[in-house]
């Protein structure tokens, strides 16, 4: 009888740059399906010294990684998230993620909107307010407190600037950097 063969058969992939233990970087969370059918989320693709490394998700204990049994499919994941990621930073100035762009005015009113950001360059575009109802006057809302975007299926904030709107807050360590119009603020 012939042994089936089995492959990854769609990946998800969500670019970040959000740091991670021992001076690494997570650079994208991943899900993959595996053969049509079984789903495998909360993928950390990392970055560090000895270079990229694909980790899987935790298991029902916490203490340890979640390793297929299967060391076949444990490669096919492995290539099939780092191809992915090749594909995705390759065309890096063209990624755009679909987003949700968040404006908290001066009393905690939010208000949300769809958007898609580049997180290599900052910028946001196809700000599109979410339905029509629950409107707020504007004239009731004194001051924008915050402005954030982050994916569309949750995950990291993303500090909106303050000065032109349009672009992710680069983070440098002690301050929030605009990549375009250069506004700077001191981190709390
Ligand atoms: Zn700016």
């Amino acid at each position: 009888m012939a042994e089936k063969k089995i492959s990854v058969t769609d990946v998800a992939l969500t670019l970040t740059d959000q740091p991670f233990v021992d001076g690494c970087t997570i650079k994208g969370l991943a899900s993959v399906i595996v053969d049509h059918q079984y789903q495998v989320a909360g993928i950390n693709l990392v970055q560090g010294p000895a270079g990229m490394n694909v980790i899987l998700p935790f298991d029902e204990r916490g203490n340890e990684y979640f390793r297929p049994i299967n060391p076949e499919l444990r490669l096919a994941i492995d290539k099939a998230v780092q191809d992915k990621y090749r594909e995705a930073t390759s065309k890096e100035t063209t990624y755009f993620q679909e987003g949700v762009f968040t404006s908290v005015w001066d009393g905690g009113t939010e208000i949300e909107s769809t958007c898609k950001f580049n997180l290599q360059t900052g910028e946001i575009t196809d700000i599109r307010r979410k339905g029509d109802d629950d409107v707020p006057n504007f004239e009731d809302l004194c001051s924008l407190d915050e402005e954030y975007v982050e994916s569309a299926n949750g995950g990291t904030r993303y500090k909106v600037c303050p000065n032109c709107h349009n672009y992710i807050m680069k983070d440098t360590g002690t301050m929030f950097a605009c990549p375009d119009c250069k506004h700077t603020e001191k981190k709390e």
